[in-house]
């Protein structure tokens, strides 16, 4: 009963605490998408996009003019147009228009970062201004801005201008395009710095926290834990394009596979950690076996994907890994859960936080809702609530490990019975005190106790009133026994006692008075009433006696008692 209401009470803490850290968060993101959208109008307006898909041999800009001309292009009518995995090399056509008598300066921003191939083409009354190649293929690329894509700065004269862009990607090629003020980027720039600052912060100190409660705690789903955020924070700062602009900008075979790879890395040892922490090896054998040989084939397909630089085998691979590898994980905290184990509710939880900020991303970015800052960013939103609620999950198992610990090590010292101390409790505890006893010179003495004709109480009565008999003995010794005395159930239905600080006269009256209250217990069983009585054996430490040679001494004093009678103290002293 206790424990259930600790429990409850530890899960209303947790609860509590992630509510309020969710709607912290929620506010905090709230704000964010409210400043990003709050950015001030273009100067120039984009008056509209169309598209052609090249159907197989790469076109040049004359071509793909020609092309427009001739009516090949069609119209891009999707907020965000968005072509999928491993698609031709598309072509837009930009009619960009500029009412203000002055030329203006503006930045071109398309992507997100994960354009292999970027050309931009600037026209104006048929004159090429300005050419930029850039993309993740190209080394040190111009343009690339960590988080918000491929910014360009193009100064368009007054009047109509034509942008013609030629993007070639294998992996997914989603293409918001947006034309953005030298302020917006600035606004942009700093409070993506601020997010970002914050979100790889949190994940970093979850991860390596883990990582030292794993150096300290020796358990490996601390380890894996760290190894799944590690990775989710390596893919995240991919595929942002931090790291292309920051770490790796002159490698980019680098940067072509270190996305994909990480995301296999993310789903390997995601699946890990949750195999770990939810005891499959336990639990269900088989689909840890499966997790096992999953991990196993997808990171040799993608090693072999990346030997052979075949890209577009890598991207479909790793995308279709996230995806069995966020079913399964929810599948697992289904199935965790259902199987009453407290743990898989947290795991459900997180799971489901992070799956439902992935599908709203995706969602943004098909186009299916709304694209603001929140509902693009939401995916990283759901990892942060997620890594949380897994945080919390391990620190709820580790306080269930620490109970259980405790318990059975409560468990291995007492009798159960009476709840005194068993024998090698007694043994431990006396020890201890007999060698800063016997170095302090202090007086300690030992009683033996057994109950008079206790088979008969058993034969007479039963063995349950025996037991109460006990129980009834048990609390009596209990509550005369002094805080320094050690009490213990020696076995059957002998007790032993260790007072401290007490010379042979005093133990001698303490021993005639508990002599005196066993007689005077009274114990129920059914509708008659048990007295009975005890006999006590009394022995003086000195210090030249070990605890064994002192209990074999109390033990002849106790056979003495019995043979003079029962019911009695006899002491060697
Ligand atoms: P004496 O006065 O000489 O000590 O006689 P006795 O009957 O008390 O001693 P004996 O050693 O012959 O019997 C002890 C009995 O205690 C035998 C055993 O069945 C009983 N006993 C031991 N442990 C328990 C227990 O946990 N519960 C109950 N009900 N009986 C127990
Ligand atoms: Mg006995
Ligand atoms: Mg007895």
């Amino acid at each position: 009963m206790a424990s259930s209401i600790r429990q409850f009470k530890w899960n209303r803490f947790i609860l509590e605490a992630v509510l309020d850290r969710i709607l912290r968060y929620a506010l905090f993101c709230l704000f964010l998408a409210q400043a990003i959208s709050s950015a001030s109008a273009s100067a120039v307006r984009l008056a509209g996009i169309d598209y052609l898909v090249e159907d197989g041999r790469p076109l040049e800009l004359q071509q793909a003019v020609s092309l427009h001309l001739s009516g090949k292009f069609r119209p891009e009518t999707r907020s965000i147009p968005d072509f999928g995995i491993n698609s031709n090399p598309v072509w837009l056509h930009l009619s960009i228009d500029n009412p203000s008598g002055s030329a203006a300066n503006e930045y071109l921003v398309a992507g997100m970062t994960w354009l292999d191939h970027f050309d931009v083409y600037v026209l104006h009354s048929g004159k090429l201004l300005n050419r930029v190649r850039t993309g993740d293929e190209t080394e040190n690329a111009p343009g690339l801005t960590p988080a918000l894509g491929y910014a360009i700065p193009i100064a368009f004269p007054p009047g109509e201008s034509e942008i013609y862009l030629r993007l070639q990607c294998e992996d997914p090629m989603v293409l918001p395009i947006r034309l953005l003020s030298n302020e917006e980027i600035e606004k942009g720039r700093i409070r993506y710095g601020y997010f970002y600052g914050f979100f790889y912060g949190y994940l970093a100190a979850l991860c390596i926290y883990n990582l030292l409660l794993f150096a300290g705690l020796r358990e490996r789903s601390h380890l894996y834990y760290s190894l799944a955020l590690l990775s989710a924070i390596f893919c995240n700062v991919s595929y942002t394009g931090h790291g292309a602009a920051w770490v790796w900008p002159g490698f980019p075979s680098f940067q072509r596979y270190v996305i994909l790879a990480t995301m296999v890395a993310y789903s390997v040892t995601g699946l890990l950690f949750a195999s770990r922490f939810l005891s499959l090896s336990e639990h269900a054998p088989r689909i840890r076996k499966m997790v096992g040989w999953f991990s196993v084939s997808v990171i040799s397909a993608m090693a072999f994907f990346i030997l052979e630089g075949n890209q577009a085998g890598a991207a479909l691979l790793a995308f279709s890994t996230i995806a069995v590898f966020t079913v399964f994980m929810v599948l697992l905290g289904i199935l965790t859960a259902r199987k009453g184990m407290a743990a898989g509710r947290y795991f459900l939880a997180a799971t489901c936080f992070g799956l439902v900020g992935a599908a709203v991303t995706d969602f943004a970015v098909w186009g299916k809702i709304r694209f603001t800052a929140l509902t693009f960013h939401a995916f990283e939103i759901g990892l942060v609530i997620e890594a949380t609620l897994l945080a919390l999950a391990l620190a709820y198992r580790m306080r269930q490990y620490q109970e259980a610990n405790l318990q059975a090590e409560k468990m291995a010292r007492q009798d159960p019975l009476t709840g005194l101390s068993n024998r090698r409790a007694f043994m431990e505890l006396a020890s201890l005190f007999r060698s800063s006893a016997g170095r302090g010179g202090r007086s300690l003495m030992l009683i033996m106790m057994d109950i008079d004709h206790f088979k008969g109480i058993n034969d007479r009565y039963g063995h349950r009133a025996g037991d109460e008999v006990l129980i009834a003995v048990g609390s009596m010794l209990k509550r005369q026994s002094r805080t320094s005395d050690i009490v213990a159930r020696w076995g059957g239905e002998e007790f032993i006692l260790l007072l401290t600080e007490t010379d042979l006269e005093h133990a001698r009256s303490y021993a005639e008075k508990l002599r005196k209250a066993v007689a005077e217990l009274r114990v129920n069983a059914g509708s008659q009433i048990i007295s009975l009585t005890a006999s006590f054996g009394l022995a003086k430490c000195s210090t030249d006696l070990t605890l064994e040679d002192m209990i074999h001494l109390a033990d002849a004093e106790l056979y003495r008692a019995k043979s003079e009678g029962r019911n009695r103290v006899c002491s060697n002293g």
